[in-house]
């Protein structure tokens, strides 16, 4: 068994060293790999997430322009146009902030960021073009009204002539309609009001003429306003080309960054499910490992269980009653330990029977059953060191059936015997439950009479006596008619106390009184009959 439990304790002692090293490698490898994904990620996401992030606010500040700058072509007054400019003036510094604060840019970043700053530099020449524009047009409306004026003073004159000219002159002038016919110059005028040189005075044609075709007249201002037209167009032309670069510019850049950043998560994510496969793998293997040991622990401790209940109960019968089932080498062992425990068991009452058997041998006599001579002269030793204790006092009788010799000779031995039984069964029905009467030798008997004075026993052994006589014993029909002669002591205090023996000199020397006087008698031991 010890060497067992040494190779056990080296077993779980191996175990429990393999399976620290074994946890340590595979937590620090899963640190390692723990660490190496953040790595992954963080990388993807400093490479190409924040590159990503950084363009799509390019993007939407490059929006914001292309809005601002569109915004410009339609505006009708300069304070639009100021807000505009001021707008994207605006946003292109943010735009040259976060081009600063990311200087290594990827993708065609860089390229998007010269268009728009190409695109929010524009914005002024626009601005200065449409500012320009708007102001010619006004001129040119106010033109337009001075001629509307004056065409109705010459209907309300009735210059009817001059009105019908100013009417066509007013149609081609007109800045409101379509602008197809805005290469008319002073010489279209010029070709609509001379047939009026014939008709109207000379007067009201130069009048006429100053106002048509004069400095600063309609055909003059009218010119200077189609020019600025053709710039804003060709700004228009400039600008949508522009804006096309950018959306292209932008589209590309936006997703190829997106392109990149994917495919790099991708693979992360792919490395990540990998490595939590396999994580799972472990697991599931620890789980079902730990399953496994566990049931059959659980197996072993129930049958260590069974063994237990069985010793436990060992001392009773209960272990009869635990049912030992299987066939496994525990509820094997559990039943021969219950096998083990019920001879035990059995042979512990044959012994406990024998030394019963064997006490009672020792301590009586074998034809009267009552105690013998060994048990009497203990509890004789016991009682006279009570007495020497205490000094209660207590009584000794020897008891002698008279002349015996003739009843054997007369009777039988057999019947001799009979009668010794008989003699024994009477003295035992009168004697006390405390009292220890026993058997010394053939029909000598003693009496111990613990915690009794001299008179008190003289009246017990004159019972004793008186009863003997009257009565014979009776065997196969026949009287057997005999006597007893009694000598009786009370403890003597002497000089050699403590020795018990000495006592039983005295009670003989009393029983011999007996039956020297005659017999049939009790005799108390005087102590004159020591001197
Ligand atoms: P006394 O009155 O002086 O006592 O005379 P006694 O005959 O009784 O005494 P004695 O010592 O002369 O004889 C005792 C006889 O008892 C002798 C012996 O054969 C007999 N005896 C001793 N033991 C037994 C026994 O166990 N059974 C029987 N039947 N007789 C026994
Ligand atoms: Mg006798």
């Amino acid at each position: 068994m010890p060497r067992l439990k040494h190779k056990l304790n080296l077993r779980v002692v191996i175990m429990t060293i393999t399976l620290t090293i074994m946890t340590g490698v595979v937590g620090m490898s899963a640190i390692a790999s723990l660490n190496e994904l953040k790595e992954d990620y963080q990388r993807v996401k400093d490479d190409h997430f924040d590159s990503l992030l950084e363009i799509t606010q390019l993007k939407v500040q490059t929006n914001k322009i292309l809005a601002a700058t569109n915004n410009m072509f339609l505006a009708t007054n300069d304070e639009d146009l100021e807000w505009e400019n001021v707008y994207i003036t605006d946003k292109a510094n943010v735009v040259a902030e976060t081009s600063e604060k990311y200087p290594n840019n990827l993708y065609s970043y860089q390229e998007l960021l010269s268009l728009t700053m190409t695109l929010s530099s524009q914005s002024d020449v626009i601005s200065a073009a449409m500012m320009k524009k708007i102001t010619l047009f006004e001129q040119v409306l106010s033109d337009y009204k001075s001629i509307e004026q004056y065409r109705k003073e010459t209907l309300e004159q009735g210059k009817i002539q001059t009105t019908l000219a100013l009417d066509n002159v007013l149609l081609l002038f007109n800045p409101l309609l379509d602008t197809s016919s805005l290469e008319t110059d002073s010489s279209a005028i010029e070709a609509i009001i001379s047939p009026l040189k014939l008709t109207i005075s000379t007067q009201a044609f130069e009048e006429l003429s100053t106002l048509l075709i004069g400095p600063s007249s309609i055909a003059e201002d009218y010119q200077a306003y189609s020019a600025q037209l053709a710039v804003v167009d060709a700004l228009k032309a400039e600008h949508k080309e522009l804006t096309q670069s950018i959306i292209t510019v932008m589209g590309d850049s936006a997703l190829s960054a997106q392109k990149v950043f994917l495919t790099n998560l991708t693979k992360v994510e792919e490395k990540i499910s990998i490595r939590e496969s396999f994580l799972y793998l472990l697991l599931l293997t620890s789980l079902v490992v730990a399953i496994i040991l566990i049931t059959l622990q659980t197996n072993l401790l129930r049958k260590i269980g069974l063994i237990r209940q069985v010793i436990d109960a060992g001392d009773s019968q209960e272990q009869y009653r635990i049912a030992v089932k299987g066939s496994d080498d525990m509820s094997e062992m559990a039943k021969q330990v219950k096998g083990y425990i019920q001879t035990i068991q059995e042979k512990n009452k044959a012994i406990s029977d024998n030394n019963k058997e064997l006490q009672h041998l020792v301590t009586h006599d074998d034809l009267t059953n009552i105690y013998n001579r060994r048990y009497f002269e203990i509890n004789m030793a016991q009682e006279h060191i009570r007495y020497l204790r205490y000094k209660e006092p207590y009584c000794l009788a020897m008891l002698n059936i008279d002349s015996f010799k003739l009843i054997n000779e007369r009777f039988g031995h057999n019947l001799g015997d009979k009668v010794i039984l008989d003699f024994t069964l009477r003295v035992d029905n009168q004697m006390r439950q405390t009292d220890v009467f026993a058997r010394l030798s053939g029909e000598n008997f003693i009496l111990l009479m613990p915690r009794t004075d001299q008179s008190n026993a003289l009246i017990l052994m004159e019972r004793i006596r008186s009863e003997i006589n009257a009565m014979p014993t009776v065997v196969n029909d026949r009287k057997i008619g005999f006597t007893v002669s009694i000598g009786l002591m009370q403890v003597q205090e002497i000089e050699e106390l403590e020795d018990a023996c000495k006592q039983m000199t005295f009670v003989q020397q009393a029983l011999e009184e007996a039956k020297n006087t005659g017999r049939n008698k009790v005799c108390c031991y005087r102590n004159e009959t020591l001197s």
